[in-house]
């Protein structure tokens, strides 16, 4: 079983994707990576979906990923008596920590810090960014704000205030016990919400002691700013354009975007693109074509996945999502005016052995007549950087850990397959050109290229490059020890 296309496909679960039949109709679709939102559901929910995920994985023999998202520390307004009310443009309403239900005048905005780091000025936007008020008077338990953009504010709402670094916490007590739990339950990647500085990585990191991979979602100003220092300290990323869009102007988010998958891609650490991409798809079987042209754009890009959100976890189609952006990406990715841009788009530094080694795997492959590109990787490394190269062959992932295979499952190109422990290159080269017919990558009569490190099972060690037949007797008859 294998996948036409490189860029990767993470899908949202929810109420409309979360029994065996579903989930497995998402991956056979194109799914490779599975979304559990912790802002939704009950850790039973969470572990039932986890199960089914894991089941899918068993019964297909593919690995795949696993992505936790924390909520992180999301502002919400009180409570109203009248459940909802309406504020008008030019009217003062009033933020306070007084937990009384709120009406016309004021509601409860129960989070201390935010009136310290708040100044008259500073703006605050309610219902994602719908509602607009600007502080004109603060103090320690209260701001008084004059209502710049009306609407409908009622219970819960989530509020965000986009020109302050807020001094929160970056795991909120609920993330702690999320983290614990899911970690627990065993996730491949965990994404950490309204990430604000590289501190709030390291600190998840503590906590997570590498029981998973961690993914830094870029939905603050703050995060934009300070983006090289958190990607440093990330393993992944992920443009979290819905937050991203209410805190910065929405015309803002196109280069934001186009920067930070130029950035992941230079240092090998997987980007998504997320949010909205076929919106229109929760009610709609058809997409807008402004809707297929943002997933496109984003393939591209070059970007590892794009993502589904509440089109696959909450919609009328999930299925139908996932096989549009499957689709999507088939036909953008055969375009010669595709392979030209991600041609012109590599970049990145070649210091070390592993980066010249890779580069020299996608010029073999590229000047010969080489089928795949099969490569042995433990940590995971070599492998992102052969993705990173973007080969017009496609590679094949080879490695011994679950865990890392199922990582890799979000990184462009990646086909990852599982295999023993390696004592000789001989075996790795007999191993390679199995997985390669097996899975449809080559036939007997193909050549494949193989990448190991020698001694084996050391990380980070690639340093042999062998150009080889795909069939047993003539690696026999050719190959050294
Ligand atoms: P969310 O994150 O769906 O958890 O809000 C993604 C985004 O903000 O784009
Ligand atoms: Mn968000």
């Amino acid at each position: 079983m294998r996948r036409l296309r490189n860029i990767k496909i993470v899908a949202t679960l929810g109420p409309a994707s979360s029994d065996y039949e579903t989930i497995r109709a998402l991956f056979d679709a194109g799914a490779d990576v599975f979304r559990l939102n912790m802002s939704h559901g009950e850790h039973a929910d969470i572990a039932e979906r986890h199960a089914q995920i894991r089941r899918v994985e068993e019964e297909t023999g593919r690995p795949v990923g696993i992505l936790a998202d924390l909520q992180g520390p999301k502002l919400r307004v009180g409570t109203f008596a009248s459940g909802a009310e309406e504020l008008e443009i030019g009217q003062a309403f009033r933020l306070d920590l007084d937990d009384a239900e709120g009406d016309v005048t004021r509601v409860q905005l129960p989070h201390k810090e935010i009136f310290e780091a708040l100044e008259p000025g500073s703006t605050l936007l309610i219902n994602d960014g719908k509602i607009r008020l600007k502080v004109t008077a603060c103090g320690a338990d209260f701001a008084d704000c004059e209502v710049i953009v009306g609407g409908t504010i009622s219970a819960r709402k989530g509020v965000n205030v986009p020109d302050v670094v807020l001094p929160l916490a970056a795991l909120s007590e609920k993330d702690r016990r999320d983290l614990e739990y899911v970690c627990d339950l065993g996730v491949d990647w965990l994404a950490l919400s309204f990430v604000q500085r590289p501190e709030d990585v390291t600190e998840a990191r503590e906590l997570v002691k590498g029981r998973a991979a961690i993914m830094s979602k870029i939905e603050k100003p703050a995060a934009v700013t300070r983006f090289d220092d958190i990607l440093a300290v990330s393993d992944g990323i992920m443009v979290a354009r819905g937050d991203l869009g209410v805190e910065l102007p929405v015309q803002n988010v196109p280069p934001i975007q186009k920067r930070l998958v130029r950035r992941c891609r230079a240092v090998a650490k997987p980007v998504i693109v997320a949010t909205q991409m076929l919106e229109s798809m929760i009610e709609s079987p058809m997409p807008t074509r402004a809707e297929v042209s943002d997933v496109a754009a984003a393939i591209y890009e070059g970007a590892d996945a794009v993502m589904l959100s509440a089109e696959s976890a909450a919609g009328a189609y999930p299925v139908e999502a996932v096989t549009t952006m499957d689709n999507v990406a088939r036909e953008v990715e055969s375009d010669t005016t595709y392979r030209a841009v991600i041609d012109a788009s590599r970049g990145g530094l070649r210091e070390t052995t592993a980066d010249a080694i890779v580069s020299a795997a996608r010029e073999i492959a590229e000047t010969t007549d080489i089928s795949v590109i099969c490569c042995f990787s433990q940590s995971g490394t070599t492998a992102r950087l052969i993705a990173r190269e973007r080969p017009r062959v496609p590679i094949i992932a080879m490695t011994h850990l679950l865990s890392a295979a199922r990582r890799l499952s979000l990184t462009w190109g990646l086909h990852c397959v599982m295999t023993g422990p390696l004592e000789r290159f001989k075996q790795a080269v007999v191993n390679a050109a199995r997985a390669a017919r097996v899975d449809g990558f080559a036939s007997e009569d193909d050549q494949i290229v193989v990448m190991a490190g020698v001694p084996f099972n050391v990380p980070g060690s690639t340093n042999i490059l062998r150009i080889a037949p795909c069939q047993e007797r003539l690696i026999f008859a050719t190959d050294p020890e």
